[in-house]
């Protein structure tokens, strides 16, 4: 299929929770997938308690890019941008405060580098941030400005006169997990008698929460331990043992074998595939 997709992400491991499956099976379907990812992890915590040595800790920035390279060919991307932005921590932390750090950076530089890498990819469908009401990372809510800004600016032939020709993207989307996805696989759980790995995010969440955000469901059961190798391959981040990994696969298949993606912009309003991010 002569498509393209870019995906921007803030850290390594971010492609691998948000949307794998999704990406995955379109890479499959032949898609060309573009990963552009803003920073290199260095100040997130080390996870994995079987990883968390002095010799990771010496050389973190470089073996986060190994394992970000690992997860992103698991995945099936074809090619992988980093952007070069150092981690700019949780709110208030002193790596909020690094001169490098992708909330310190210059809006409009980072954004011409992004616009200068969706003119020469040449997308139909990106994907973004929504504003994280959940996990208020200041590089994810960057990510969200920016996957906004440089929809708009890719297509203006009048911004970034140097990066290439405008190049209009039809839709941008996020990926989310929505109230609807996160009680069916709790109540699955709790039906087999297992406890929910969901319970602190629900207690924030009610059940009955009104989702009215434009919401397409992308199925993607057959992809859904792809995308768990990718999330793995992220060691130093990821614990193999932790709530990602805790409902099975199966069981996902059986009761929400979807990804829920926020449509966040789109060139023109009208007709869209109801499941799939691409019209195909
Ligand atoms: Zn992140």
């Amino acid at each position: 299929m002569n498509r393209s997709l870019v995906a921007l992400h803030a850290h390594p491991d971010d492609e691998s929770s948000k949307g794998a499956g999704t990406v995955a099976k379109y890479a499959e379907m032949g898609v060309r997938c573009v990963l552009v990812t803003a920073t290199g992890g260095e100040a997130g915590d080390i996870l994995n308690p079987a990883m968390n040595r002095p010799e990771v800790a010496e050389n973190l920035a470089d073996i986060r890019r190994r394992e970000l390279d690992e997860a992103a060919a698991i995945i099936g991307y074809k090619e992988v941008e980093m952007l070069g932005y150092r981690d700019s921590g949780m709110p208030g932390s002193d790596a909020n405060r690094h001169p490098d750090a992708f909330v310190n950076a210059d809006f409009d530089e980072a954004l011409a580098r992004i616009v200068a890498i969706i003119r020469s990819v040449r997308p139909e469908v990106m994907l973004g941030y929504d504003d994280h009401e959940f996990y208020p990372h200041p590089d994810h809510l960057r990510i969200h400005d920016l996957s906004l800004a440089a929809f708009k600016a890719a297509a203006d032939p009048a911004r970034f006169t140097e990066a290439g020709p405008a190049w209009q993207i039809d839709r941008l989307y996020a990926p989310v997990f929505t109230a609807r996805r996160l009680y069916t696989l709790s109540d699955a759980m709790e039906a087999a008698g297992r406890e929910s790995p969901f319970t602190r995010w629900l207690d924030s969440l009610p059940r009955d929460a009104a989702d009215d955000r434009a919401l397409t469901h992308v199925e993607m059961g057959a992809y859904i331990e792809q995308a768990r190798d990718a999330l793995r391959a992220h060691a130093t981040q990821v614990d193999p043992n932790g709530f990602w990994f805790q409902i099975p696969t199966a069981m996902i298949r059986d009761v929400y074998p979807y990804e829920d993606f926020e449509l966040l912009a789109e060139s023109e309003e009208g007709d869209k595939p109801e499941h799939e991010l691409f019209s195909l």
